[in-house]
């Protein structure tokens, strides 16, 4: 009989957690809950009592979550790193002129994910600014023309949309068809049924459901950046279009390494780095994990518990004993998608000085998809400046990853011409990062394909095997893919060991 695991959503007042929904629709007991942010904010809940010692896998944010409040309670901790960083998806590159830096990986933190917010403002106090997605001076560029955003109407493009589909702007096109959703959800119990009626749908079924021609998918697909996300899961796509998840966000001053690194003091000398995991042994006393370096051997470090925060996806190269088939299947079976960002640094800020485009994204149906003009590791003291020249996901990202690192430059310089003839004469160097191919990474993060969600497959995911716990940005329903919902993950699992829970953990209560 499989653990009980609830899931939590981050703070969101007002509103019933969808995890909540979820545990309730399985009608399965909820004994503890937990408030998460006052977890992260006050630490766990009375001294180490026995004190344990834990070993964490992955020093991205959710090992350095769960290690610091264990080790703040009183309980030893040891942290395996395979690469020589912390951060993990957070991944700052710092290999520009004049200390400008590139985000690989997490670059924007919506103001509406507590979590996140408590560590960045009042843990850590790190210095903060807007990063708006939305410049009018930005470009749309479909089928060979380009429009910049202020100028684009709903008839710029004919893309032979049907009579009732003209005169629309894709987004009021977009929010006409969600408008049923959006009604159920303002309903009492509107998430539990969005939950149980939609949860078998992909992006793509409910379009067609609704309606939506192809000419228009055509259309709405790269102008709204869905293209991606047809095939994945509605439910979760609509959480975070009906929350406007980015409708609000800032970026790290400093970079956002340094959210990573502010961890360093408390936990840097409880850290092994270079310390590839590569197997996991339990039994009813303890656990054993098994590490390598570079020049190979085999580590064992003995401890109580095991916190793996390793994707999911990489789990496949690592053996874990005491694992039941349904948790090994499920895992197995989280999906990850690709992308890849391609930088490129400039002599001078061109798309400023000529354009006027001080932040924002162009989108277009050309290889590169989508440029985006960070405002984010920029240095105002000088000329030079950086974009975004390639951001992109799944499948476009996929067409990527076979070209060379010069073939991807050159293919992005291509393509940014068509849009910005200046781009050539002005471009110093540039350097891309396809997360797919990050052996320590193995994709972008978890995406929720149909039937996913609210499926018993996503308790075995999330549930602990033994003394080995499983803490990562998939196991949280709302805050998948981003950072909170990895810090929501680390707590909880930091919680449960702490409390001696061993086949529950804690659910969210009201936040
Ligand atoms: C391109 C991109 C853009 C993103 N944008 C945003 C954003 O703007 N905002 C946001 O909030 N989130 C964003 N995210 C998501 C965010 O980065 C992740 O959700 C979060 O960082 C995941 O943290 P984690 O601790 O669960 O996993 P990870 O950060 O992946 O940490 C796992 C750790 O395990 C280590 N590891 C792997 N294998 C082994 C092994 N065998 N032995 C030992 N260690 C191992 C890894 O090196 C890593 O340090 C983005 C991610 C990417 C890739």
């Amino acid at each position: 009989m499989p653990a009980h695991v609830g899931d939590v959503a981050s703070a969101h007042a007002g509103r019933v957690p969808l995890a909540a929904i979820t545990d309730r629709n399985r009608g399965r007991a909820v004994t503890t809950s937990i408030d998460l942010l006052q977890t992260l904010r006050t630490g766990l809940p009375g001294r180490a009592e026995p004190q344990r010692h834990v070993v964490i896998v992955g020093a991205g944010i959710a090992g350095l979550v769960s290690a610091m409040l264990l080790k703040e309670a009183g309980h030893r901790v040891t942290i395996l790193e395979a690469r020589n960083r912390l951060g993990g998806r957070i991944h700052t590159y710092r290999g520009f002129a004049n200390g400008m830096y590139g985000e690989f990986g997490a670059m924007r933190f919506p103001r509406q994910h507590h979590l996140g917010q408590q560590l960045i403002h009042e843990r850590f106090r790190l210095p903060t600014t807007p990063f708006p997605m939305v410049d009018e001076d930005t470009w749309v560029y479909l089928d060979g023309r380009g429009v910049r955003r202020s100028a684009f109407t709903a008839d710029t493009f004919d893309f032979g949309l049907q009579d009732h589909e003209r005169g629309f702007p894709p987004a009021d096109l977009l929010r006409r068809v969600m408008t049923p959703l959006i009604e159920l959800v303002g309903q009492p119990g509107g998430w539990a049924e969005l939950i149980a009626r939609y949860d078998r749908y992909s992006l793509l079924d409910y379009l067609i459901e609704q309606g939506v021609s192809e000419p228009c998918r055509a259309l709405i697909g790269p102008v709204l950046n869905l293209e991606g996300r047809f095939h994945f899961s509605l439910a979760e796509w609509f959480t975070h279009y009906h929350e406007d998840v980015f409708g609000d966000l800032e970026y790290i001053d400093t970079g956002a390494d340094t959210l990573a690194h502010a961890f360093g003091p408390l936990l840097l000398p409880d850290t092994r780095l270079g310390a590839e995991v590569r197997a996991i042994e339990q039994d009813p006393a303890g656990v054993v994990v098994h590490y390598r370096t570079a020049i190979g051997g085999d580590v064992a470090v003995p401890a109580d518990e095991c916190i793996v925060t390793v994707p999911f996806v990489l789990l496949r190269h690592m053996e874990i004993g005491g694992l039941d088939v349904a948790k090994q299947f499920n895992m197995r079976n989280v999906y990850y998608g690709r992308a890849h960002k391609v930088f490129m640094q400039f002599s001078r800020r061109w798309w400023a000085e000529d354009e006027d485009i001080t932040h924002g994204v162009s989108v277009t149906d050309l290889a590169i998809r989508n440029i985006v003009y960070t405002p984010a590791g920029q240095d105002p003291s000088g000329q030079r400046g950086i974009i975004i020249a390639s951001y992109a996901w799944e499948q476009d990202s996929m067409a990527w990853s076979m070209l060379t690192e010069e073939q991807r430059i050159v293919q992005a310089m291509e393509d940014l011409c068509k849009i910005h003839p200046q781009a050539a004469a002005t471009f110093e160097m540039g350097i891309s990062h396809d997360w797919a191919l990050d052996p320590y990474a193995g994709g972008i993060g978890p995406l929720f394909r149909p039937h996913e969600m609210c499926s018993e497959a996503y308790d075995d995911v999330i549930r602990p095997a033994g003394r080995v716990w499983f803490a990562n940005d998939a196991c949280d329903l709302k805050g998948r893919r981003w950072i909170e919902g990895a810090i929501a993950a680390a707590i909880k699992n930091a919680f449960a060991i702490h409390a001696g829970m061993r086949d529950e953990l804690p659910v969210a209560g009201a936040v």
